[in-house]
C-alpha cells in the first residue's frame, strides 16, 4: 500500500501551528506549514489560484469547465494547545506511527482536528489533478488560520466570496462522523451536521457593599452572585425536539427492532415524552435538545479578608436553534428574578439556519458517504460546537458538518484531549471519501 498519504500527514502534524492568545512562534509555524503545504502538494500550488487571507487563512480555487454553483471544502490550520505533554503516549508533535495492522496509528494534535481533513482533502485533489480531473464546478478550498480562537479566517474568506458574488451550492466543514455504538447493539452511522449551536458569554455581575471579613454584613455581592448562579442550575431549560435530531431518531430507529426502534421512527409523533427520555440518557444528549448553561468563571476579592464590592461569574452559554442571543438573555433574566444581578451579554452569535437533509447537494454527499462506509446509516443531527461553518451559512444554504472519519468514543475523546491520533485506515477511508465526493461535484 502507498505509504507516501501518511508520511505526508506526519509531515503536517509536526508544525505546532497554535493559534490561541499568548502562543509563541505562531506565525512562524503557519509560515512553515505554508511550506510545507506547497513541497508535499506540488500541483494543487501549480494549478489552483491561491489566496492568502486574514493572517494566514489559505483560500484555493479550483476552475471547473462548468458555470454550475461552486463547492466549498472546508478545514483548518491550526490547532488547540497543549497542556501536559508529558501525559502523551507519544510526544504530540512527533508524529510517531505507532500499532500494527488496524491499530496502526498517527499519533500527535491535530492528527483528528483539523490536519486529518485538511490533508485528505489536499490529497484527493493532488490525486485527481494527476489523473487529469477538472471538475464541473468550481471547487473553492478553505483553510482557517485560527478556528480555534474565533475564526476570523474563515469569516473573512467567507466575506471575500460574498464580496465577488459567489454563493456556493455546497459547504462541507469538519462536524459528524462515522460512529458505531451510538446507542447500544447500533451499527456505524454517520451523523452530519445540519447546523451549530450559537454561543454566547454572558457575565453576571453584583454590586454590593463590600469591607473588611471580620464585620461582614449579610447579603453580601458573593451571596447574591451564587443565589443566581443556583436558579440557573436548578431550573435547566425544558427538552425540545427539534428537526435534525427527529431525523436523528428516525434513522437510528430505522435499524432498531421492536417497540424502542418503532417509538424511535415515530420520534415525530412523539416529540414530548421522547424528549425527555432522551435529555435523560447523558449529558450529550441532553446537550442536544436544550440551551444549555454552564459558569465557567468566578471572580470576588483579590484579598482572603477583603468582602468583594464587585463580584461577577461569566455563564458560556450554547443557544439550541430555534432561540436566539436576544431570547436565551431573556430566559436568565427571568429564571435569575433578581434586579440585583446585572445580566450583560459579552459576545454572542445566534445559530445559524438549519441546513436541507434532502436535494441534489445532500444526495452527492450521502452517496459519497455511502460509497466508502457502505454498513453506515447517514443521519443527520446538530453540532454542539462552535465551527468555523457557521460563517458559510451567509453565502450557502447547504453547509454540512461532517468529518469522514470512523471514530470510536475512545479516540472521540482525544479530541482536544491528551492522545489525540488518526487510524491510517480511518485516513484512508477519508481521503476515498473526499474523492468521491469531487467526483460528484
Ligand atoms: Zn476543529
Amino acid at each position: 500500500m502507498d505509504d507516501a498519504p501518511i508520511e505526508r500527514l506526519r509531515a503536517l502534524v509536526r508544525h505546532a501551528t497554535f493559534s490561541h492568545e499568548g502562543a509563541s512562534r505562531s506565525a512562524e509555524a503557519l509560515a512553515a506549514f505554508h511550506d510545507e503545504l506547497r513541497a508535499l502538494f506540488p500541483l494543487v500550488h501549480e494549478k489552483l489560484d491561491r489566496e492568502v487571507v486574514g493572517s494566514g487563512s489559505l483560500l484555493y480555487r479550483w476552475r471547473g469547465f462548468d458555470k454550475r454553483s461552486p463547492a466549498v471544502l472546508m478545514a483548518h490550520q491550526d490547532v488547540v494547545a497543549v497542556d501536559d505533554d508529558t501525559r502523551w503516549t507519544h510526544p504530540p508533535f512527533a508524529a510517531e506511527l505507532a500499532g500494527d495492522g488496524d491499530e496502526a496509528a498517527v499519533w500527535g494534535r491535530g492528527t483528528l482536528d483539523d490536519k486529518g481533513a485538511l490533508g485528505a482533502i489536499l490529497e484527493a485533489v493532488e490525486a485527481r489533478l494527476h489523473a487529469g480531473f477538472t471538475p464541473a464546478s468550481d471547487i473553492y478550498l478553505m483553510f482557517g488560520h485560527d478556528e480555534e480562537s474565533g475564526g476570523s479566517g474563515a469569516a473573512a474568506m467567507v466575506a471575500l466570496l460574498a464580496s465577488r458574488g459567489i454563493s456556493p451550492g455546497l459547504v462541507v466543514d469538519e462536524g459528524g462522523a462515522v460512529m458505531s455504538g451510538l446507542l447500544p447493539g447500533l451499527g456505524p452511522t454517520a451523523v452530519v451536521g445540519l447546523t451549530e449551536k450559537g454561543l454566547m458569554n454572558v457575565e453576571l455581575a453584583v454590586e454590593q457593599p463590600g469591607g473588611h471579613a471580620a464585620i461582614p454584613i449579610p447579603g453580601g455581592s458573593a451571596a447574591v452572585l451564587a443565589r443566581a448562579i443556583l436558579r440557573l442550575e436548578h431550573q435547566p431549560e425544558a427538552p425540545r425536539l427539534i428537526d435534525p435530531i427527529v431525523g436523528l431518531l428516525e434513522a437510528l430507529g430505522s435499524r432498531i427492532p421492536g417497540p424502542r426502534g418503532w417509538m424511535l421512527r415515530h420520534a415525530r409523533t412523539f416529540r414530548g415524552p421522547l424528549a425527555r427520555i432522551v435529555a435523560g440518557q447523558s449529558p450529550l444528549l441532553a446537550a442536544m435538545t436544550r440551551t444549555t448553561r454552564a459558569v465557567t468563571q468566578l471572580r470576588g476579592s483579590s484579598s482572603r479578608n477583603v468582602v468583594p464590592e464587585l463580584a461577577t461569574a461569566t455563564v458560556n452559554v450554547r443557544i439550541l436553534p430555534g432561540s436566539t442571543v436576544e431570547t436565551a438573555r431573556a430566559d436568565i433574566v427571568r429564571l435569575i428574578d433578581d434586579p440585583a444581578v446585572r445580566v450583560r451579554v459579552l459576545e454572542g452569535n445566534d445559530p445559524p439556519p438549519v441546513s436541507r437533509a434532502e436535494g441534489p447537494e445532500w444526495e452527492a454527499l450521502v452517496a459519497s458517504i455511502l460509497e466508502v462506509f457502505p454498513d453506515a446509516a447517514v443521519a443527520p443531527y446538530v453540532m454542539l460546537q462552535a465551527s468555523d461553518a457557521r460563517h458559510a451559512s451567509r453565502i450557502s444554504e447547504n453547509v454540512y458538518r461532517f468529518l469522514p472519519f470512523d471514530l470510536r468514543q475512545d479516540e472521540l475523546d482525544t479530541i482536544h484531549g491528551i492522545d489525540e491520533h488518526i487510524r491510517v485506515s480511518t485516513y484512508r477511508k477519508a481521503i476515498a471519501f473526499f474523492d468521491a465526493l469531487i467526483g460528484r461535484l
